[in-house]
């Protein structure tokens, strides 16, 4: 299957000159999800992890099925505020804005092998900050995973563990 057929890109969105990948077409798509999750999982499957770590908010739709396709956990890298109990967060620096994210405290036991997966790695700021904070949990981070890579802003040179997307974009 295509799997670009299902995705749909946007000019000017959320702001002008931005090509927005939008993958809401391929999850209305039974099918086309399925094979997204499947293809995704036949790459994760090898570096055996523990627990699955996705991005907010879309790179949930495809950490949460692939967690149960290959029967590992699953913990949310939110953004501040939204979770409970004691976190730990990490400020970070994008092109033109700064951000943060959090995780629980205990979302992953120390030495825990955990996979990193969001929707899309665009100038890999937002993975490369997932993969620190889960570092400072202790975690032993052995890839990050992305559906879609946009290789001409060459994000992949910001993730210092092994990387593989799906579908690239130049
Ligand atoms: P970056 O930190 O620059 O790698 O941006 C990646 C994050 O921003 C991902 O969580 C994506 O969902 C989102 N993102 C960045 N650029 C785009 C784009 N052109 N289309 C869709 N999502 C994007």
């Amino acid at each position: 299957m295509d799997l670009k057929a299902h995705i749909r890109a946007v000019p000017d969105f959320p702001k002008p000159g931005i090509l927005f990948y939008d993958i809401s077409t391929l999850l209305r798509d039974a099918d086309a999800w399925q094979v997204a999750v499947t293809r995704m999982a036949d790459v994760i499957r090898d570096y055996k992890p523990d627990y699955l770590a996705g991005m907010e908010s879309r790179g949930f739709l495809f950490a949460a099925p692939l967690a149960l396709k290959l029967g590992c956990g699953f913990t949310m890298l939110r953004k501040p505020g939204k979770l409970p109990g004691d976190v730990v967060g990490l400020d970070y620096t994008l092109e033109y804005r700064s951000d943060r994210i959090e995780a629980q405290a205990d979302a992953v036991p120390p030495g825990a092998r955990v996979v990193v997966v969001d929707d899309l790695l665009a100038t890999g700021g937002t993975l490369s900050a997932g993969i620190r904070l889960l570092r400072q949990l202790g975690a032993d981070v052995t890839a990050a995973v992305t559906l879609i890579e946009l290789s001409f802003l060459s994000g992949r040179d910001l993730i210092d563990v092994p990387f593989a997307s799906l579908l690239q974009y130049d």
